[in-house]
């Protein structure tokens, strides 16, 4: 269990937005960021790399050429 102190102190090292406890994953507060960070033996791994992008992100490619192979 995360504490409520370690919580608030907690940020989201993408977008610098405080996360809340959802489950067994913390969550970016921000909407427009929404990385999952994954909590390993009671201690949130607060990395990037290790994040989840939020699964209702549309896949949107602005002007992105995308060749035919
Ligand atoms: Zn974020």
């Amino acid at each position: 269990m995360i504490d409520q102190e370690l919580l608030e102190i907690l940020a989201c090292p993408a977008c610098k937005t405080s996360v809340r406890l959802e489950g067994e994953r913390l969550i970016c507060a921000n909407a427009a960021c929404g990385l999952r960070y994954p909590i390993r033996d009671g201690i949130p791994v607060m990395l990037i790399e290790e994040a989840e992008k939020s699964p209702l992100t549309p896949s949107l490619s602005p002007s992105r050429g995308e060749g035919h192979g």
